[in-house]
C-alpha cells in the first residue's frame, strides 16, 4: 500500500483534520518485479551464445594467411562481439545490484598494478579512437609504486574500465585521457583521478549521470553506444569498498572523475542500487 496524507483546513485557515489516502500498488510492484526479473532472464539467455560466437571469431582471427579484408571483417566481428558482452555483463549485473546480490570478495591487493592493467587494456581502444592515454604511475623517476589495499581487485578495476572505456568513448579525436593515482597517508585513502578533454556534462546532468539507465542528451544525439549503466554500477562498487566517486566538468573543456577508497575496505562489502534514484 502507498499512503498518502494531507491536513484539511478550515476557509480561515485553521486546521480542520487530517486526509489520509490508501492506494494498492501490488500491480505496479509487479510490473516492475516482471521487468526486472525479464531483464535478468534475457540477459542470462544471451550469455552462452555470446560466448561461443567470441570462441570462434577468436579461433578465425588465429588462422594465417588471411587476406586483408577478410582479417578487417574478423576483427569488426571482435569488437562488435566485445561490445555486445559488455552490454550483457552491464545488464546481468545491474540487475544483481537492483536485487542486492552482488557482493565483494576481498583480498590484499595493489592499487597501482590494478590502474596499469585497466590502463592497459584500455590503450588499443584510445589509440584507434585518436585519443592520447596516459598515466602517473611511477614515483616520478620511473620506478613503479606500490600501494597495497585491501578490497575486490576485480571489481576496482571494473571500476577503472568504466571510467577509462567513458572517458575515451566521450573524447573526440586528438584529445587525451589522463589517470593520476595518490595515496593520502593521513586518512589512508587512495585517490584516483581521471580527467578527460571530452564532451563534457552540462551541471544539470552532473548528479543524474550515476542513475540507472540516465544518459546524457548530448551521448544520446551523437549516438554513441550506451546504455547508460556503468557509472550506476560504478558507484554502487566504489560506495561497496566504502568510498566514494566525485565528478566536475565544464562542457566543451572536459570531465573528471574522483574516486576515493579506502585502503582496507571493509570485508565483504555489499554493493546495492536499492533506494537509489532512477
Ligand atoms: P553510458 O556511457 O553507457 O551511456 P554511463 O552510466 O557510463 O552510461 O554514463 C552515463 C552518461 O554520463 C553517459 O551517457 C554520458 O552522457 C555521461 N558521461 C559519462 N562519462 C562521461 C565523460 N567522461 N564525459 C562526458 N560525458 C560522460
Amino acid at each position: 500500500l502507498s499512503v498518502s496524507a494531507r491536513s484539511v483546513r478550515d476557509p480561515d485557515g485553521t486546521f480542520a483534520g487530517a486526509g489520509l489516502a490508501y492506494t494498492d500498488i501490488t500491480d505496479v510492484l509487479q510490473a516492475l518485479q516482471v521487468k526486472d526479473d525479464f531483464i535478468a532472464a534475457v540477459s542470462h539467455e544471451l550469455r552462452t551464445p555470446l560466448a561461443a560466437v567470441r570462441g570462434r571469431t577468436e579461433l578465425l582471427a588465429s588462422y594465417p594467411d588471411q587476406p586483408p579484408e577478410v582479417r578487417a571483417d574478423v576483427a569488426a566481428l571482435q569488437r562488435n562481439t566485445a561490445r555486445l558482452e559488455r552490454l550483457v555483463s552491464d545488464l546481468i549485473q545491474a540487475g544483481q545490484l537492483q536485487s542486492g546480490a552482488l557482493h565483494l570478495r576481498c583480498a590484499a591487493y595493489d592499487v597501482v598494478a590494478v590502474a596499469a592493467e585497466a590502463v592497459a587494456a584500455a590503450e588499443p581502444g584510445a589509440a584507434a579512437a585518436g585519443v592520447a592515454l596516459s598515466a602517473a604511475l611511477d614515483d616520478g623517476s620511473g620506478t613503479p609504486r606500490r600501494i597495497p589495499a585491501f578490497g575486490d581487485a576485480g571489481r576496482v578495476r571494473q571500476v577503472l574500465d568504466n571510467l577509462l572505456s567513458n572517458a575515451v568513448k566521450y573524447t573526440a579525436d586528438g584529445g587525451s585521457v589522463t589517470l593520476e593515482v595518490y595515496w593520502d597517508d593521513e586518512v589512508d585513502e587512495v585517490e584516483l583521478v581521471l580527467a578527460d578533454t571530452g564532451l563534457g556534462i552540462p551541471p544539470a546532468d552532473l548528479d543524474r549521470v550515476f542513475e540507472r539507465f540516465y544518459r546524457c542528451a548530448s551521448a544520446r544525439q551523437r549516438g554513441i553506444e550506451g546504455l547508460g549503466l556503468g557509472l550506476s554500477i560504478t558507484r554502487a562498487l566504489v560506495e561497496a569498498h566504502g568510498g566514494h566517486v566525485l565528478v566536475e566538468s565544464e562542457v566543451g573543456v572536459g570531465t573528471t572523475f574522483t574516486v576515493r577508497l579506502p585502503r582496507l575496505a571493509a570485508s565483504g562489502g555489499h554493493a546495492s542500487l536499492v533506494g537509489r534514484a532512477g
